[in-house]
């Protein structure tokens, strides 16, 4: 049977998982490509990591960036859906580049520590997806660790991050006495152990809610103290609403264990029955793409340059937002209105780096590219000319001051400072006279990472002094007065010519606003 484009579009799941460094990412990733049958063994997604993300592990990535390359992107198969998984580091490197891998996905899943509840990077991450709308799916993880009470967790979530929250299974027990999982979406209960109930993996509820006959489990106390807390949720608690699942306002919660695979694949089953599938896009002229529009249209989110050290490459990833990708089709990319071949050069970046061969709405394929994209870029297919809406940009924190150690070696510095700003590694600002280069990021390492490739990428050494953290505000070009610089602040412009300040803290900021309260001061996102 030959699948329409809207069959594919509808099995497509496309999807990021979020969570703080160390909640379980990495593992629940492996059990997901696991059940996928993707690999062979859990634990081979990536090398485990210990303690921080570091400038060496970067390094050590760059050694084997088809590693890297390939866990950007993972796309399984899984009960008839086409699971893609797109990659956002967990680490302190709190990069833009995972804010626009967000852009990307048509819904996420948080997986959170049920020993340490929400973290702050988590809720900056939710932040992200919560202003996009899209639904979010809750795995409280590493039940099989004694952690914190759920109702705490359950109440936790939705102070902190201003969700509703529904429980869809609840642990019964944790750490060595976890019994199992009351599954009230499913109606039954899932056992830890069915060696000790008559080799169940799954018992039925009745209508009361509770397991008909006797049974190990049913003689515990911590069962009955489930069957409880589940009447009181019931009572008590949200109700269940797929349309505020998809709208984003309420997530679904799953307890289970990534470590031990317990509660994965009750959490994948509901999860591909309720994750969206591609949704339209909206562009800059106001004007809705459907994905299964028959022509081919996606834009660019992130562009890793140098992929290959020997080759000079970079690769375009582009989500795919309406029709069907086919080798060697033609394309334009709006920005330029240069049409361009999607020929051989197009990788698949799937589990093994494959040739794409077909590729639909919501699918993310990695174009090589000589230097005809740049973040933000639409690419299409038909002769109307179309962009989506521009990604956001984020306002940096840390600033630093960068300068060439080798005079010699200006014109290599400028181009390559030039090249990664455009990859939107990092952000450039100009100061007002002397145009100083002062670079901006979300996070530390994005400054470790840029120097690094500077030297190895581009052979120019920097120097690079540190600034500390500021606060960045825009300012109406026409509000301008020379008169606003002063000591607590610094007058810069961003790469687009706009005037900025950099306020030394939030009391410097206050002044300014004090003294001139005409003056608006606007912040990225
Ligand atoms: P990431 O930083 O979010 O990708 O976290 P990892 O998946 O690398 O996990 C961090 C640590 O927690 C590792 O030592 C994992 O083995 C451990 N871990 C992950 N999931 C579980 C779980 O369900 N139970 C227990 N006990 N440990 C887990």
């Amino acid at each position: 049977m030959t699948q329409t484009l809207a069959d594919k579009v509808k099995a497509r799941r496309t999807f990021a998982i979020i969570s703080h460094p160390d909640a379980g990412k990495t593992t629940i990733t492996e059990q997901l490509l696991l059940y996928g049958g993707a690999i062979r063994q859990a634990g081979t997604v990536k090398g485990k990591k210990s303690g921080k993300f570091a400038k060496s592990d970067w390094m050590e990535i760059e050694k084997q960036r088809g590693i890297s390359v390939t866990s950007s992107v993972m796309q399984v198969d899984y009960d008839g859906k086409q699971i893609n998984i797109l990659d956002t580091p967990g680490h302190e490197d709190f990069s833009e580049d995972t804010y626009r891998t967000l852009m990307a996905v048509d819904s996420a899943v948080m997986v959170i520590d049920s020993g340490k509840g929400i973290e702050p990077q988590t809720k900056k991450l939710f932040k992200v997806c919560s202003m996009r709308g899209i639904p979010i799916f809750t795995f409280i993880n590493k039940l099989d660790r004694d952690g914190r009470e759920p109702m705490d967790l359950i109440a936790e979530l939705e102070e902190v991050l201003g969700i509703d929250a529904y429980p869809m299974n609840w642990p019964m027990g944790m750490g060595k006495n976890l019994l199992g999982l009351y599954d009230i979406y499913n109606n039954r209960v899932e056992l830890t152990h069915p060696e000790e109930n008559e080799d169940n993996d799954f018992l039925p509820l009745n209508e009361d809610g509770e397991i008909e006959g006797d049974y190990q489990v049913t003689r515990s106390t911590i069962y009955t103290q489930a069957v409880e807390d589940v009447q009181l949720l019931k009572e008590a608690g949200n109700d269940f609403s797929e349309e505020a699942i998809a709208a984003g306002k309420l997530t679904p919660v799953f307890f289970g264990s990534a470590l031990t695979g317990f509660g994965v694949q009750t959490f994948l089953d509901a999860f591909v029955d309720f994750a969206p599938s591609p949704s339209e896009h909206v562009t800059e002229s106001g004007e809705t793409i459907e994905p299964t529009d028959e022509n081919f249209s996606g834009f660019i989110f992130k562009i890793q340059a140098n992929m290959n050290p020997a080759h000079r490459d970079r690769i375009a990833f582009v989500r795919i937002c309406s029709g069907e990708f086919r080798p060697g089709m033609d394309v334009f990319v709006n920005r330029t209105g240069k049409k361009i071949k999607l020929a051989h050069t197009t990788q698949f970046m799937a589990d093994t780096r494959e040739q794409v061969q077909t590729a639909v709405a919501g699918d993310i394929i990695g174009l090589y590219d000589t230097g005809n994209f740049q973040i933000g870029d639409t690419i299409y297919e038909g002769k109307k000319g179309l962009q989506f809406e521009a990604l956001p940009q984020f306002t940096p924190e840390l600033f630093m001051k960068v300068t060439p150690k080798n005079v010699m070696k200006q014109k290599s510095f400028h181009k390559g400072v030039q090249q990664l700003v455009q990859e939107g590694a990092i952000q450039l600002y100009k100061t007002y006279h002397t145009e100083d280069y002062i670079l901006g990021a979300v996070g530390q390492l994005q400054f470790e990472v840029f120097q690094y490739r500077l030297l190895h990428e581009y052979n120019a050494e920097v120097e690079m002094a540190p600034m500390g953290s500021k606060i960045a505000r825009w300012i109406d070009p026409e509000d301008l007065d020379p008169n606003m610089s002063s000591s607590r602040n610094l007058l810069c412009r961003d790469r687009f010519g706009n005037p900025v300040f950099l306020f030394e803290n939030q009391f410097a900021m206050r002044w300014f606003e004090d003294k001139y309260p005409d003056v608006k001061l606007t912040a990225l996102l």
